[in-house]
């Protein structure tokens, strides 16, 4: 294959990719009854958004925006970013929009109770309550937008005045925030430590797990693998600190920054479906996302098992196999299995630079990944996908 048509065919792909994230759905009437959605993030709102004018509906969060986390970690070092990483449901929803905490799920009536002692009927009930993560991947629940704004300009002064920085994980999180951090601030020490001897993921080659260290370490990131910070609940996490590790290391710094993983989050349903968790507090489900053992009940994005990493871009394709299995059912055709797996994983590491791979050893160019995603973090599309306008 020429040069060009392997630029092509990835541009092409990728092209794929990003518009099935957005909204191309028929128009054609499901009826399911009242379809109730409980999470307004990416497989939640997305699936919302798709069955809006198509089914009666109803979605609830906790929070009156979505949080588009993935562009959370440049609102932490660029003043101003984090109003485009909140988008009022309200203005995507209207009415349908309920915004409240769900605290229990009774299914043998049917109904759904929030925090504040309303409660809700439904027919169909699906659950897409996602992670908990903390600063600077995400804030506890806010009650505005604006609230949210405050935190990360807050935390952008932080960052500005710290002279070295740790970051504690090197997944596809920590990766991303050291770009950002080694791409707008060369006068800084930034190390990231990782317990694993690669960084990234698992799902990424030997190669490009090294390739991606080779291009953190140009922009001046020091990198320590397989090592692991043992006083992480220790640290004053606001001011001078040292970080301790179990290979003896001893590092001075005036700001940590954890990049460990999220947690399930699962205030929603664990006091009702406690039994139908598995260890990690998400709900078991099968291949059509119906939670096991529990009749009109289906859980989608990170808060169901599927066997594949927790990604936005799998939530976004669980909420299009649940609006094709709603209008399967409709219309009486075969209900269509998820397929679960590795898609594709592009990481921005700063503004300028992109790195990819799609399945499970196929590189992206690097200026694709720039291009659709380091960028802007895909905070226009995301807007648009909703049919709103990002602010400047
Ligand atoms: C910094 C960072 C960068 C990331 N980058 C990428 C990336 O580049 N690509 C990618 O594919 N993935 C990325 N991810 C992962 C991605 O953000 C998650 O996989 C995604 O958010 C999961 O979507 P979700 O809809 O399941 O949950 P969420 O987006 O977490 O949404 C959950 C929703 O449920 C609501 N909710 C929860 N509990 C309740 C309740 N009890 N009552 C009412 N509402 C409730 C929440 O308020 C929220 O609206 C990143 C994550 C982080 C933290």
């Amino acid at each position: 294959m020429g040069l060009f048509e392997y630029i092509f065919d990835y541009m092409y792909y990728m092209y794929n990719i990003v518009q099935n994230m957005g909204t191309s759905y028929s128009q054609t009437r499901i009826n399911c009854g009242h379809i109730v959605v409980v999470g307004g993030g990416y497989a939640g709102a997305n699936l919302a958004y798709k069955l809006k004018d198509r089914a009666d509906i109803t979605i609830i969060s906790d929070t009156p925006y979505f949080f588009h986390s993935l562009a959370a970690l440049r609102a932490s070092v660029e003043k101003g970013f984090a109003k485009k990483i909140t988008i009022p449901l309200k203005d995507i929803f209207g009415d349908k929009l309920k915004v409240g905490k769900v605290t229990g799920i009774d299914t043998n009536t049917k109904t759904i109770s929030l925090e504040n002692g309303e409660s809700v009927k439904y027919d169909v009930l699906v659950l897409a309550t996602g992670s908990n993560g903390v600063l600077p991947c995400q804030t506890e629940p806010k009650t505005t937008p604006e609230e949210v704004h405050t935190v990360y300009d807050t935390y952008v002064d932080k960052v500005a005045a710290a002279r070295n920085i740790v970051i504690v994980g090197g997944g596809p999180v920590g990766v991303e925030m050291a770009g950002e951090l080694g791409t707008d601030f060369k006068d800084k020490s930034i190390t990231l430590i990782h317990a694993n001897d690669n960084l990234v993921s698992p799902h990424y080659t030997a190669k490009n797990r090294k390739d991606v260290q080779k291009i953190l370490e140009q922009m001046g990131v020091t990198v320590i693998l397989g090592d692991k910070v043992t006083n992480l609940e220790q640290l004053n996490k606001d001011g001078a600190t040292t970080v301790e590790t179990s290979g003896g290391k001893q590092i001075p710094t005036d700001l940590v920054i954890p990049c460990i993983g999220l947690t399930t989050r699962r205030d929603a349903y664990e006091s009702s479906l406690g039994d139908k968790m598995d260890s990690f507090g998400r709900l078991k489900v099968d291949e059509y996302f119906n939670v096991i053992g529990c009749e009109d009940v289906f859980a989608i994005g990170d808060c169901c098992n599927t066997d594949e990493p927790k990604m936005a871009l799998n939530g976004m394709e669980h909420a299009k196999c649940i609006v094709a299995n709603f209008a399967n059912k409709t219309s009486g055709k075969p209900l269509k299995k998820y397929n679960a797996g590795f898609i594709m994983m592009g990481i921005s590491i700063g503004r300028n630079v992109g790195f990819g791979q799609k399945g499970t050893s196929s590189t992206i160019p690097g200026f694709i990944i720039k291009m659709l995603k380091s960028r802007d973090l895909m905070t226009g599309k995301t807007w648009s996908d909703f049919g709103l306008k990002q602010p400047k």
